[in-house]
């Protein structure tokens, strides 16, 4: 389905978004994602989970035909051009393999566990996860989680280390994220290029809107880069700045606030609209 004659193109943030935080539900979105199809407009999912996570929700959530951006911007999936199984995968920032290789060669000096040393029974260990969910949680490409279990003085220059091989340390909830450099800004930056890259001659009113729907500080990259930042509160409030001017601010949590946020950027987008007849959206 690229690139798109669209005028707005949406990504959005799956976990404490689209999906609630804790039962994963989406069905309050379920008819705004209808809307979404039956308009074609782009939804681009945009999350820390890997391409098998993420290759099963988009079926779930009939998604399939866009591409969706993988491990904080580290992998974006080209699913829908390709048809394939998995897509066309490309890594932006540093692959896994190269992270691996830096990792091992730090281990004598600093003691964390990654993912790899983890393997698959300790990362269903640590993470709770069944072990189907913990096998697709291992299958990275561009990031590497860890146990940090030395001192916060050695992490300092653990990260240090990182940095000049051109690596970034994150902090996630009880995990350590190591990355090439990139965001999600970034990857959506690079799919939002290549989905706009219309046939002129279907679509000569030019660059489409670029939406961006987050809720904590690592989705703030591309709430940044977005013409309409969008931002779901979080139990302890809007974890994102949203700038007043151009962002919706959802008052529900969730799939709910989500749903509540998109139904605002349509109707707005409505109104805004200069040419109504030769818009798409009516
Ligand atoms: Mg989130």
């Amino acid at each position: 389905m690229l690139p798109t004659a669209s005028p707005l193109i949406l990504f959005t943030d799956l976990d404490g978004c689209l999906l609630n935080k804790h039962d994963y539900d989406w069905s309050p979105a379920a008819a705004t994602l209808q809307t979404l199809r039956d308009r074609q407009i782009p939804l681009v999912m945009n999350s820390s989970k890997t391409v098998p996570e993420m290759s099963q929700l988009a079926r779930q959530l009939e998604l399939a035909d866009y591409p969706f951006i993988s491990e904080n911007g580290s992998v974006i999936c080209w699913g829908g051009e390709t048809g394939q199984p998995f897509g066309d995968v490309e890594i932006i920032g540093a692959s896994r393999d190269h992270i691996l290789e830096v990792l091992k060669s730090l281990k004598p000096q600093y003691r964390f566990r990654s993912f790899a040393d983890l393997g698959l029974a300790g990362v269903a260990a640590e993470t709770q996860l069944p072990e189907d969910s913990a096998r697709m949680a291992l299958a990275r490409q561009g990031t590497e989680p860890l146990l940090w279990d030395d001192s916060d003085e050695q992490r300092n220059k653990f990260e240090q280390s990182l940095r000049d091989h051109q690596l970034s340390l994150t902090r996630g909830g009880r995990f350590w994220h190591v990355a090439g450099q990139t965001s999600k800004g970034r990857a959506m930056q690079a799919v939002a290029a290549r989905l706009s890259h219309s046939d002129p001659s279907s679509q000569p009113s030019g660059q489409p809107i670029l939406a961006a729907i987050g809720d904590s500080p690592i989705d703030q990259s591309m709430l940044d880069l977005a013409d309409v930042p969008i931002g779901i509160p979080t139990p302890s409030g809007l974890g994102v700045h949203v700038d007043a001017g151009r962002g919706i601010i959802a008052t529900a949590q969730g799939a709910a606030g989500w749903a509540e946020a998109v139904s605002q950027l349509l109707t707005r987008l409505e109104r805004d609209s200069t040419a109504p007849s030769q818009s798409p959206l009516h």
